[in-house]
Order: structure tokens, then C-alpha cells, then sequence
């Protein structure tokens, strides 16, 4: 009987390793604080965030947040802007853009 009591707890044993095995295989755990999932909460509850949004992806003119001022990466030659890079940042809230180039001009 002493043989079939350690055999049933080997077999429990590896059903467990597979259990857990497989879920963390299907899912990813984070680990959040407290604090911070609070704050994260207020912030939503008051309609503004105070993190600059990351909006790169479509060339733009203007920010969500109205502005249309930005700090620009620029290379100057001969007292001109010989190229510019393409993330941008927003003057007014912080957020990330992309600059708009000749390229990406629509014609209608
Ligand atoms: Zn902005």
C-alpha cells in the first residue's frame, strides 16, 4: 500500500508541474503596484493624462492637443536644414509624433 501512496503523489506531483507548466505557456503574469494602478485609475477617472502620448505611425501637423509646435532632430548645412529626423516631440503636452515629409503629401 506504501508503494501506491507514493505512486499516486509522483503522478499528482507531475499533473501540478503540468498544470503550471501549460499556464504559463498560455499566459503572461504581470505584477503591478498598487500605487500605481491606483494613479492609473484617477487618471482615468479625470479624463486627462499626464503621460505624453506616443502618436507615431501617421505623419502629422498638428497634436492632439492643438499645438502645432514641435521640437525637431535637425542636421543644418550651409545655414539650411539639410534633413530632419522624423520623430518629433509636442511643444505643449510631450508627446511623441512623426514629422511630416514632401513624401507623404496627398495630391487631390
Ligand atoms: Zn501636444
Amino acid at each position: 500500500m506504501k508503494w501506491l501512496n507514493r505512486l499516486s503523489a509522483i503522478l499528482v506531483g507531475l499533473i501540478g508541474v503540468g498544470i503550471v507548466r501549460d499556464f504559463f505557456a498560455r499566459y503572461e503574469v504581470l505584477v503591478f503596484d498598487k500605487a500605481d494602478v491606483d494613479e492609473a485609475r484617477q487618471e482615468q477617472k479625470d479624463g486627462e493624462p499626464s503621460q505624453p502620448i506616443d502618436l507615431r505611425g501617421t505623419p502629422s501637423h498638428v497634436c492632439v492637443c492643438g499645438s502645432n509646435q514641435f521640437y525637431v532632430r535637425t542636421i543644418f548645412d550651409n545655414y539650411e536644414i539639410a534633413t530632419y529626423f522624423l520623430d518629433m516631440v509636442c511643444v505643449a503636452c510631450g508627446s511623441l509624433l512623426t514629422a511630416p515629409t514632401p513624401v507623404d503629401r496627398t495630391t487631390e
